[in-house]
């Protein structure tokens, strides 16, 4: 049995449902009657707690891998192992400072009070870029800082800005692209690794054919070659001859990110009643 904490309730708690119920794996979410649960069909047991707490029950062998933002990881310095990125819970964490100030680059943060719940980070940033700053750690509400004359700066998750705008502050400087992560115990004993790895099978499955299209076409015989060198494709697309004279049915895999731009060179090459269909699985 492996067991997984994810959030409780807040930004990651569905999208870290979901992944897990797109593995194939049952279970019962309501973490508001029972904080733990056990998959119906997966050797898994589900775990749900505050995110914060997460890094420290993965590292202290309390659970054996969690779901998390990599803000979170970073500032909670646990030595967890990363198994893989997962897609959601995209967020940057940036300095932002009074919009009536003028910024000149980096050096425009020396000496300025910076408040955020984010202070190992920032000091890490800071160091960095040798740059000395005073940090002061609040634990939440950190956009007004600056106007309650508590902090010249602060540094926080920024979504959509609209806070900052809010309270009268400008984005300056980006430091950490977030997103969330799996996380497990770098010492596994060998059992749950491999649970660990059947879990890891399904996601993968699951992102690869979300990032991918099967496509469907059919070319003259002479034009083939010339579609097939448009296609990056899996390994070689499949050609099956059409009951018309002279004509293929092609058959092939495209990665989402370049697909229409493919669709417009297959049309142009000569293809023709071209299928694009969602792939449900994909095992590379
Ligand atoms: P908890 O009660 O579990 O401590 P929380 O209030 O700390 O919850 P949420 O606001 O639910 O946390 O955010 C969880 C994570 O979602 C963040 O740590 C971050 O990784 C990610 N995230 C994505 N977008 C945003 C955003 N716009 N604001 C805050 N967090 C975001
Ligand atoms: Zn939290």
């Amino acid at each position: 049995m492996l067991s997984i904490a994810i959030q409780k309730s807040g930004r990651l708690f569905e999208d870290s449902v979901a992944l897990l119920r797109d593995a194939g794996i049952t279970f019962g979410s309501s973490p508001n009657r029972t904080l733990r649960t056990h998959a119906s069909n997966f050797p898994l047991e589900i775990i749900f707690l505050r995110d914060d707490d997460i890094p420290e029950y993965v590292e202290g062998n309390v659970v054996d891998a969690g779901i998390v933002g990599e803000n979170v990881i970073l500032e909670k310095q646990k030595t967890v192992r990363c198994v893989e990125r997962l897609g959601f819970g995209a967020c940057k964490l940036s300095i932002a400072i009074p919009k009536s100030v003028a910024f000149n680059g980096k050096s425009s943060l020396e000496n300025l009070r910076i408040a955020t719940c984010y202070p190992r980070i920032l000091e890490n940033y800071l160091l960095e870029h040798n740059l000395r700053a005073d940090i002061h750690e609040i634990s939440g509400a950190v956009e007004i800082a600056p106007s309650l004359g508590l902090a010249d700066a602060i540094f926080d998750i920024v979504g959509t800005g609209s806070t900052l705008l809010a309270n009268g502050l400008k984005e300056v400087e980006t430091v950490l692209q977030s997103e969330a992560l799996l996380i497990a115990n770098p010492q596994l004993p060998p059992a749950k690794l491999e649970i660990l790895e059947r879990l890891m099978f399904r996601i993968q499955a699951n992102r690869n054919a979300k990032s991918n299209r099967y496509i469907l076409m059919n070319v003259p015989n002479d034009r083939i070659e010339k579609v097939i060198s448009i296609i990056p494709g899996m390994k070689s697309p499949t050609i099956l001859p059409l009951a018309i004279e002279g004509w293929s049915s092609l058959h092939s895999v495209v990665p989402e990110t370049i697909f229409w731009d493919v669709l417009e060179q297959l049309k142009a090459a000569g293809a023709e009643g071209i299928l694009v269909i969602p792939i449900e699985r994909m095992i590379l």
